[in-house]
């Protein structure tokens, strides 16, 4: 494989051209906005420096990435010589079916599709192309250049030689792949989703205040960041967006969210991606400060 497109150029579009245009991958980055795009590119350059910074890479590696880049607002004129593609376009089905549609015609017989999906289901997803085998679910994590983990999710016709393919790959960029099936969730947000409602609900039935819940799980387990921070970093609408597929997937009452997080999605208070959350969030600044709404 050598050509790759990626769609979507958000918070993990940027990230996983990174990853892929420096390990010499010929990218492909496509969004349908046009500042996302050149929001991307200056993301993926000061990330770059960060690394020149560090040691990790050099001058002429930046820029040899840098190259490894192009950057589409037209799908069509993106993808048709490529060995395989990575959406990561908004976590909206319509978005991700219409995505599939389209690639379905645009792509050669051989290309792979796959997602980056957090949890919407890739047999759905691959339902909608004439060749599902070819459909697979790769879950990079958030930092992508940072985090080693790829969730290679396998959906109900996923052939083995496509699997084998992507987690050889994986490997290839300096990950660890690790294989699971294709239910609501995979494995990492069945585990983590859960985990974060339970946070939120020991808050909102008083049994602890947002610093207390954070330390305990902190301090106690080891965890880097507590729950309530996690869950404001990941963003709480997507946290919300989870939790009903889990509802709904499996129909136990267990994953229910939480009144409050429902409240505070409704309020827009969604996490640092919009200056609070279970936290204040202020540019520039470090520190972590409690909202007033929990104070
Ligand atoms: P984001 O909102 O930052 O970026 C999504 C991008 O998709 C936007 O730039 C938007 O303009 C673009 N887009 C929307 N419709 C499009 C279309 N039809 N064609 C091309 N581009 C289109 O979202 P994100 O956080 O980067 O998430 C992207 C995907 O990755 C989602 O499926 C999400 O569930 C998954 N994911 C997110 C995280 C995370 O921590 N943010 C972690 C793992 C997986």
């Amino acid at each position: 494989m050598k050509n790759v497109a990626v769609i979507g150029a958000g918070t993990m579009g940027n990230g996983i051209a990174h990853v892929f245009a420096m390990n010499g991958y010929k990218v492909s980055l496509v969004d349908v906005s046009e500042e996302r795009l050149e929001k991307a590119l200056e993301t993926i350059d000061k990330n770059l420096w960060r690394m020149v910074a560090k040691g990790k890479i050099d001058e002429s590696k930046k820029e040899e990435t840098i190259k490894n880049i192009s950057t589409f607002t037209d799908i069509s004129d993106a993808v048709r010589s490529c060995d395989l593609v990575v959406e990561a376009a908004s976590e909206k089905l319509d978005i991700k079916l219409s995505i599939f549609r389209e690639l379905d015609e645009l792509t050669s017989e051989d290309c792979i599709l796959a997602s980056n999906t957090s949890s919407i289901s890739i047999t759905k997803i691959a339902s909608v192309t004439s060749k599902p085998d070819k459909v697979i679910g790769m879950h990079f994590m958030n930092p992508v250049p940072i985090m080693k983990l790829v969730e290679v999710i396998r959906a109900y016709n996923t052939s083995d030689d496509v699997t084998q393919n992507i987690m050889d790959l994986s490997k290839n960029l300096g990950k660890v792949p690790v294989e699971v099936n294709d239910y609501p969730g995979f494995v990492a947000n069945r585990i983590l989703m859960p985990m974060i409602n339970e946070a939120i609900y020991t808050l909102f039935e008083g049994v602890a205040g947002v610093e207390e819940i954070d330390t305990v799980m902190k301090l106690g387990m080891a965890h880097p960041m507590g729950p309530l921070q996690l869950a404001d970093f990941i963003g709480l609408d997507i946290c919300l967006a989870i939790l009903r597929v889990l509802h709904d997937g499996f129909g136990n009452p267990k994953y229910a969210p939480c009144p409050l997080l429902v409240n505070m999605v409704t309020a827009n208070k969604l996490g640092v991606k919009t200056g609070e959350g279970f936290y204040k969030y202020t540019k520039g600044s470090k520190e972590l400060v409690v909202s007033d709404s929990f104070k």
